[in-house]
């Protein structure tokens, strides 16, 4: 069995954090005719390893999850969402010029 492991940016994600898609209108997640714009607002939210993970587990095809597209999904063999902590060096463009 092969397993792939994703890394997102997830800085802020604890228990209480707000999942985006809740702001905004959910048929956007479930139409494909729009799912660029779900995948563009996932991208940036915080839960979004969580979402995926769960959505993986759940074997959920249809719909936008964790920024990824159904065939998205289905295309991952066997996956490991990992969130990523920030780095304790600051962003790559402070260091470049230190
Ligand atoms: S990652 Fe999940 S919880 Fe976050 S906006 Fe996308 S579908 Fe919603």
């Amino acid at each position: 069995m092969s397993a792939v492991v994703l890394m997102f940016p997830n800085p802020t994600a604890g228990d209480d954090a707000e999942p985006l898609c809740s702001a905004y209108n959910p048929d956007w997640w479930f139409d494909e005719a729009s799912f660029d714009r779900a995948v563009e607002i996932c991208q940036r939210c915080p839960v979004r390893a969580r979402c995926l993970n769960q959505a993986l587990e759940a074997g959920e095809t249809v719909g936008v999850w964790g920024g990824l597209t159904p065939s998205q999904r289905a295309a991952l063999p066997d996956a490991v969402i990992v969130p990523m902590r920030p780095s304790r060096r600051g962003p790559p463009n402070r260091r470049a010029n230190t």
